[in-house]
């Protein structure tokens, strides 16, 4: 395995991993782990600043290292672990605030769109992308996979690190870079919104085939599609799109000839669909059944990836507590 960039890539704990999250991420973090040395982390204290429930919190997390190590996220290759087991992504957030251009935070568009939801709003949204940038830059990662909606975040990261590494170390941080993933963005059934678990607009990525029939059976398609006669266009079909995640680009072909000339109808395409995401669902579903019984055993996991960001984390937090002229807690005194 080659160990140059470094990869490192957040998911926040929502829970059960569906469709959405797997094509537009997760399926690239299982490829990645052929070509790269990747730090995966759920992102608990991301998670806290927009409403939540407490005692839900840490089955959530459990369950999302279910889904990410039943995906195929090898803890034996990648370092995978939950964010507030490693306390120095705080410690490092703190430091970087001291570097982090007030304008910029209030300009980044998600902190527009969340804080216009918020009756008052509060700090924690607002330093959401310095936590961010406190992640990656902890373990020095060159290389961080994102969707488009998180590029201005990784551009400010950026701009923190020059401003870090101009005030306290030339170069001692590098600038990480975007890795756009190539999956088209699925929206949720209804073909309108992200698909997103509290639109209940999703397919789990744990579902059994009944279920996910049952849900592709009456999702959105191509409105022009009113009856089996009329021909569609399925480059605007959100069934089409899924079917670029999961079916192999033969079908793929012969999903867009037969769409666009009517020669089979919608319920032909998404069982063909069903079909496919079936056969690749189905042994993901398998082992995620398998991590469950053993909760112990995906504890253990967590508790080892953390382990190795921790020991990580400690070396990089020593060389910034030096670079910034703190004292030295463990050194003696004249
Ligand atoms: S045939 Fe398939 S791609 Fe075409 S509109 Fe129907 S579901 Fe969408």
């Amino acid at each position: 395995m080659a160990s140059t960039p470094l990869v490192f890539s957040g998911i926040q704990p929502s829970g059960e991993l569906h469709i959405g999250n797997y094509l537009g991420a997760v399926k690239n973090w299982v490829r990645l782990q052929d070509q790269h040395e990747c730090i995966f982390c759920i992102v608990d204290l991301h998670a806290i600043t927009q409403a939540y429930e407490p005692a839900e919190l840490a089955q959530r997390t459990h369950d999302m290292a279910v889904g990410l190590l039943a995906a195929g996220i090898d803890p034996a290759r990648s370092v995978l672990f939950v964010q507030s087991h490693v306390v120095e992504h705080t410690e490092l957030s703190w430091l970087l605030t001291t570097v982090s251009p007030l304008g910029e935070l209030e300009r980044q568009t998600q902190f527009k769109d969340k804080s216009q939801r918020q009756e008052s709003v509060l700090a924690g949204l607002l330093i959401y992308p310095v936590l961010q940038a406190a992640d990656v830059l902890l373990y020095r990662a060159a290389l961080v996979p994102v969707g488009e909606d998180q590029v201005q975040h990784l551009e400010l990261m950026r701009e923190i690190a020059r401003r870090w590494n101009h005030r306290y170390g030339a170069g001692f941080f590098p600038e990480p870079q975007p890795q756009l993933t190539s999956a088209k963005r699925v929206l949720g059934l209804d073909g309108q919104a992200k698909m997103s678990k509290s639109l209940g607009n999703t397919i789990g990525l744990l579902e059994s085939p009944e279920a996910i029939w049952e849900k592709l059976r009456p999702a959105a398609t191509d409105p022009a599609r009113k009856t089996r006669k009329d021909p569609g266009n399925p480059d605007i079909c959100n069934i089409f799109t899924i079917h670029q995640g999961f079916s192999p680009p033969a079908v793929q072909a012969e999903v867009a000839q037969n769409c666009r000339t009517a020669a089979w109808g919608c319920l032909d395409c998404k069982r063909v669909l069903a079909d496919h995401m079936i056969a690749e669902l189905t042994p993901i579903r398998e082992r995620a059944a398998a991590l469950q019984a053993n909760p112990g055993g995906v504890r253990q996991l967590l508790r080892q990836g953390a382990e190795r960001a921790r020991a990580m984390a400690r070396a990089t937090m020593a060389e910034v507590r030096r670079h910034m002229g703190f004292l030295d807690a463990a050194g003696g005194v004249d």
